[in-house]
């Protein structure tokens, strides 16, 4: 792992994380190792079928792994009543693929960004953190009065970046936070990411297949191949100087590469 890595505050981590789906003989995830720091951007890259989702899933305590932890600042994190979960649902919060079927129809946009602060009885006036959360993703606050259909993809996956940043969390989980926008709005979602993230001091762990993405807005990455961490790294180095096979692929599966 690199120094970067493990010099900043650890938050989020996974020591030896393993998961075995019935009636498949290969592991979809096989004792990974993964740290996000303080205020640090991770990405987590790799083919399709590498184990992004799963490890995902396990981060976030939806699944249990069959070995292996995930702990936050230490505390040890198992899937179980929501209410006893309360406590990492605040501090770790997910920005949806699609905003279009994450945002329901039919809830107004004020109610859908205070939603997590009811749920997970976070106190406080919720109208004005909602007005100041609208503010922070570049909207009017008047937005909190309408209902989702009444924006574009790009807005509305500034609102669910808003709902993610409600409860304060320190580490926000992105699984292809720009897939489904148009390529020209994209742009505009990964720099707000990254400057919403460097004004809040909040960490990304953004799993992304673009690679031009992952040099956009991630400090750090790793690789995942076959259900293991074939390398991991500053974004930079591995980019550029990748060492692994895996890594080899990936970067030379694109193109021309253009590192911000
Ligand atoms: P990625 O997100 O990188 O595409 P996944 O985590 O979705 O990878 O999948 C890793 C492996 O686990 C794949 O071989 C996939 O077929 C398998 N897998 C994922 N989810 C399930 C599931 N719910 N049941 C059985 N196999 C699964």
């Amino acid at each position: 792992m690199s120094p970067e890595l493990v010099s900043a505050e650890p938050l989020l981590a996974a020591r030896g994380l393993t998961r075995r789906y019935r009636g498949s003989d290969v592991p979809a995830l096989d004792g990974v190792d993964l740290v996000v720091g303080a205020g640090r951007r991770v990405a987590v890259v790799g083919e399709s079928g590498a184990g992004k989702s799963t490890l995902t899933r396990l981060l976030l305590a939806l699944e249990r792994p069959d070995a292996g932890e995930v702990t936050y600042r230490g505390r040890p994190v198992h899937p179980g009543r929501p209410r006893s979960l309360h406590w990492f649902r605040r501090a770790v919060q997910v920005v949806p693929q699609d905003p279009g079927r994450s945002l329901s129809p039919r809830m107004r946009v004020g109610e859908a960004v205070a939603e997590p602060l009811r749920c997970l009885r976070v106190a406080g006036d919720h109208r004005a953190r909602v007005a100041e959360l609208l503010l922070a993703v570049g909207l009017d606050p008047d937005a909190a009065t309408r209902l989702p259909n009444e924006f574009s993809g790009g807005q509305r996956q500034r609102i669910a970046l808003a709902r993610a940043l409600a409860p304060r969390p320190e580490v926000l989980i992105a699984d292809e936070p720009v897939s489904a926008l148009d390529a020209a709005v994209r742009l505009q979602v990964v720099d707000l990411l990254r400057e919403v993230s460097d004004a809040e001091g909040v960490a990304l762990l953004v799993v992304s297949h673009d690679l031009g993405v992952v040099a956009a807005l991630c400090s750090d990455v790793v690789v995942l191949a076959g259900g293991r961490v074939a390398e991991a790294g500053p974004t930079d180095r591995v980019l550029t100087d990748p060492v692994s096979r895996e890594a080899h692929a990936l970067v030379a599966a694109v193109p021309r590469l253009v590192l911000a």
